[in-house]
């Protein structure tokens, strides 16, 4: 650990600020760490769909699944079911699971398209946690049991910064309470001290800005330039309301519904639904867009429509001087992949590391930081674009929009290696594997124009056998699981 930096000081206490916390107090015990958070200001409170390795960043912290899914009210998720957003009507998985092969001359998904027998079913049957997803199971994989897929969760955002912030608490985190009014600078640029409302004074060594929003120390004392996503990712607003759930099912999956001027998200609690409505202001006004959110509520709503207002991109970098932001005070992307979440432990994980080597800022390994990071974005960036790009709707402008924008270079290149040769072509920092882009263009309809010669290298009779089997497998090992429901309580239970 960089010696320069003793005494860090979180600031803000919504998800980023309670996991940076908690990661930081257990990755430097020697340190002190102090988080300052304002209840009269409050958290963004919204966020209940994860990513898989949310998974990994409970192990290395300790925590207990079975702890955390009754603390914030939590279930499982296998994925994404997409629903109307190559047209009216169409509906595809993106699950955390495996299609077979991607590769090569018997790369799955080529058999299946040679083949395209209708008495195989869609692609989906051939992945295990979509047809699990189809059919409201759960089951989660155990060691070396041949059952190869990912999960991640859905929970209550604000019951989770509680739950995080009580073993950051036993962890040593100091919580101070108060309203920063002032980030005084250092001669070097840095911050030297925090100012409150009634007075204190909180120093550091180096902050971590998990303001939100409001990016108080890199945005507003720092004032570092935001990049704009917003001429690729318009939607810049967006509705909340839970519900009750009325006997709807407790899927194990999070649903999102394109709509006129955006996109609908549901996400089952063990205890009510989340929903939501993200749109682009400039296709349709709020109110319009809230009456919207209510008719897809699956039971009466459990309070008011609460409207975000946000813009997509991030800050050009992420660390500077003193001040590393993460979470919404670095930037945002839609949550349509619920990747804001990941990319807080991603640049967490990438920040331990850097600190334990003794980083300074101005060195070479700072500015990796920042261009890692903003690479993550860009590419997550990119696998959002690519939900939009590829429909064939054009029934209201936002999507007519869609289909004809201008791509960026990095997105333009990977469709063009698709549709020339049906190559899934990855770059660094890529937050979605080639399983994740396949399952996006298979969902929407998006085949490459011409089959790679070598997919014809598996006889006919032999590609149909292999297929079947693996459908059918499949299907047997589902048909033995518990519904999602039954496979929570029995983990609740524990
Ligand atoms: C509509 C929407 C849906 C989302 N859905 C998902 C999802 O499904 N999955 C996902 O991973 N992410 C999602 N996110 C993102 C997710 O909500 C955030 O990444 C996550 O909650 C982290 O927020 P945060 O901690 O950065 O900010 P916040 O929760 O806003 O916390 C900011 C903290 O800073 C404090 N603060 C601010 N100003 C001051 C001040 N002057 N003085 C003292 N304290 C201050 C606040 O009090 C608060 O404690 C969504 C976001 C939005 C907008």
């Amino acid at each position: 650990m960089n010696t320069a930096y003793k005494r860090i000081v979180v600031v803000g206490g919504g998800t980023a600020g309670w996991m940076t916390a908690t990661a930081l107090a257990t990755a430097f015990p020697v340190s002190t760490v102090e988080l300052v958070e304002s209840e009269e200001i409050g958290i963004v409170g919204v966020g209940e769909a994860s990513f898989p390795s949310i998974r990994a960043f409970h192990k290395i912290l300790g925590i207990d699944e079975a702890q955390f899914l009754r603390a914030t009210d939590g279930t499982f998720k296998l994925g994404i079911e997409f629903r109307d957003w190559r047209e009216a009507g169409a509906k595809y998985f993106h699950t955390f699971g495996d299609f077979g092969g991607l590769s090569g001359p018997y790369a799955l998904w080529g058999q299946h398209r040679r083949l395209g027998e209708a008495e195989l079913g869609a692609l989906d049957r051939q992945c295990l946690p979509s047809v699990m997803a189809s059919q409201g199971r759960f089951m989660a994989p155990g060691p070396g049991d041949g059952r190869q897929f990912n999960y991640a969760y859905h929970f209550d955002a604000a019951l989770y910064a509680a739950f995080l912030r009580t073993m950051a608490l036993q962890r040593g985190v100091r919580r101070s309470e108060g309203r920063i009014v002032d980030a005084v600078r250092r001669a070097d640029g840095g911050i030297a001290h925090l100012a409150l409302a009634d007075g204190r004074v909180v120093e550091g060594d180096l902050f971590a800005d998990c303001s939100g929003f409001a990016s108080l120390l890199l945005g507003r004392a720092l004032e570092e330039r935001y990049v704009d996503f917003s001429r690729w990712l318009p939607v810049d607003r967006a509705w909340a309301c839970p519900s009750a759930r009325n006997g709807a099912a407790l899927t194990p999956s999070t649903r999102c519904t394109a709509l006129e001027a955006g996109w609908a998200w549901r996400i089952p609690l063990s205890n009510r639904t989340g929903h939501g409505h993200v749109f682009a202001s400039r296709y349709i006004d709020e109110e319009r867009a809230r009456e919207q959110l209510m008719q897809q509520l699956d039971g009466a709503a459990l309070a008011d429509a609460r409207l975000l207002r946000f813009s997509a991109g991030h800050r050009e970098r992420f660390w500077v001087h003193n001040v590393v932001a993460l979470g919404l005070s670095s930037g945002f992307l839609e949550p349509l992949e619920s990747t804001s979440i990941f990319l807080v432990q991603s640049g967490l994980g990438r920040l331990i590391e850097l600190l334990l080597a003794g980083a300074r800022p101005g060195q070479e390994a700072v500015a990796a930081y920042n261009a890692g990071m903003r690479r993550q974005f860009e590419r997550i960036r990119d696998f959002i674009i690519l939900h939009y790009c590829l429909t064939a709707r054009r029934d209201s402008q936002l999507w007519r929009d869609m289909a004809s924008m201008e791509l960026p270079e990095t997105l333009a290149f990977k469709i063009h290696a698709w549709r020339q040769a049906g190559a899934l072509h990855q770059y660094d920092q890529e937050g979605f594997d080639a399983t994740s882009w396949l399952a996006i263009h298979a969902g929407m309809g998006h085949w490459p124009e011409r089959a790679d010669p070598s997919l014809h290298e598996m006889p006919h009779e032999d590609a149909l056998r292999a297929l079947r089997m693996r459908r059918d497998s499949i299907a047997a090992t589902v048909a033995t699981m518990p519904s999602h429901q039954d496979y929570l309580h029995s983990v609740l239970a524990r």
